[in-house]
């Protein structure tokens, strides 16, 4: 065996999750505006000795599969069986099929969100060393045996007991035999690989996993998770922005994403959407990193006639790059003409857009200036804006 091993990982993803609840298969519900599933994968996705990522999913689950793991990389997923232990079979299969199998394999189940870098970084080396093995944490409440009656049975010294997780980690040849093997016998019941390989003979082996790296399975535990991590985005911040821009000559406007037929045009740098640059200015002012002037100089030609909505993207992406949600956007446009509100929708829908929010997220009003001022002689537009963000607290 090389040292390090070549690593694949295998995410199980084809269950109901009935116990759950209603809403569907819970690997595909949102966790704090995250899929779960999404969340269970991209450890794997991202981790640097992880060479390839097979999912296996329910062949229903098609659309709604693609849907949640978009900007991920990893292999076509393949169809689960009936049990979970045929949905691994499958990812086996089809990893071995794909030519240069791995030495080592881990095996993840979708329900586990929270699966950090070092638990799989000791899979994969535990793997290589060993041939199988779980991540395990202590058992803290005491553990009884009942009979069927209800009655104590045995009390099991908890010193002896573990509560097992995943990702579990094999030899890519010994584990696919072992699971062949289980097919070819009829043996279809077992829960969990390593109980799998215990029984086609190999000693499994355990290591450190992380109390963190919880199973999702009941209402309660969605519920308790989302408050955790709504908790961790504690720190509040509502930034505002304000934007002018005079009309020139021209035949369309550019407001808040979305072009305007107009017997004027703006006269600026870029596109001139004052909505869009209030906007960013807002979502800045809330991270109190600047304002769209120090980012985008208009000084740099390389923003002469740019779109707006990269301005946007970009601020945006400071958001995210702080570890942070945007929780609320609102645009006002202040003119006579055009008329906003029948492009409200349309302008709210653009910003939805640009910036992956649901347009639930995203509010645009309008008002006059009641023929006062340069808005009121139809020189120009203002905008204002304001942003509510939350992020990690960290100081
Ligand atoms: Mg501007």
């Amino acid at each position: 065996m090389p040292n390090p091993p070549t690593a694949a990982a295998i995410v199980v993803a084809a269950g109901r999750g009935l116990r759950a609840g209603p809403g569907g298969p819970k690997q595909y519900r949102m966790l704090a505006g995250e899929p779960v599933i999404a969340r269970a994968m991209a450890p794997f996705c991202r981790h640097p000795a992880i060479g390839a990522v097979q999912p296996v999913r329910n062949p229903d689950d098609a659309e709604i599969f693609d849907q949640a793991l978009q900007g991920l990389t990893y292999r076509p997923a393949v169809s689960g069986g009936a049990t979970r232990q045929a949905s691994v079979r499958a990812g086996l299969e089809a990893l071995a099929a794909a030519g240069a199998p791995p030495d080592v394999v881990l095996i993840h189940d979708a329900a586990r969100p929270f699966v950090s870098a070092a638990v799989i970084s000791r899979a994969i080396e535990a793997a290589g060393r060993t041939g199988a093995a779980l991540p395990v944490v202590p058992v803290t409440d005491t553990i009884k045996q009942v009979t069927p009656s209800g009655d104590v049975g045995a009390t099991p010294d908890r010193a002896t007991l573990r509560s097992a997780q995943t990702p579990q980690a094999f030899r890519f040849d010994l584990i696919l035999e072992a699971h062949r093997r289980a097919a070819r016998e009829g043996r279809e019941d077992f829960t969990d690989d390593a109980a799998l390989a215990e029984w086609a003979g190999l000693t499994v082996a355990t290591f450190e996993g992380d109390v963190a790296n919880m199973k999702l399975t009941t209402p309660e535990d969605f519920a308790r998770e989302e408050a955790r991590l709504g908790a961790a985005l504690g720190d509040i911040r509502t930034g505002t922005g304000y934007d002018v821009h005079a009309f020139g000559d021209g035949d369309h406007l550019m407001l808040c994403g979305v072009r305007v037929p107009y017997h004027r045009g703006f006269l600026a740098h870029s596109d001139g959407d004052v909505g869009l640059h209030a906007l960013v200015d807002a979502i800045l002012g809330a991270l109190a990193d600047g304002d769209i002037g120090s980012h985008f100089p208009p000084s740099d030609p390389q923003w002469k006639g740019a779109a707006s909505d990269r301005f946007v993207a970009y601020a945006m992406g400071k958001v995210a790059e702080r570890g942070g949600r945007v929780a609320h956007l609102e645009v006002t446009m202040i003119c006579e003409a055009p008329k906003i509100g029948p492009l409200r929708e349309a302008m709210r829908e653009r910003i939805a857009e640009i910036t992956g929010l649901p347009v639930g997220r995203v509010a645009v009003k309008a008002t006059t200036s009641e023929r006062l001022g340069f808005t009121g002689r139809q020189e120009g537009i203002a905008a204002t804006a304001s942003a509510t963000i939350r992020l990690p607290w960290s100081d």
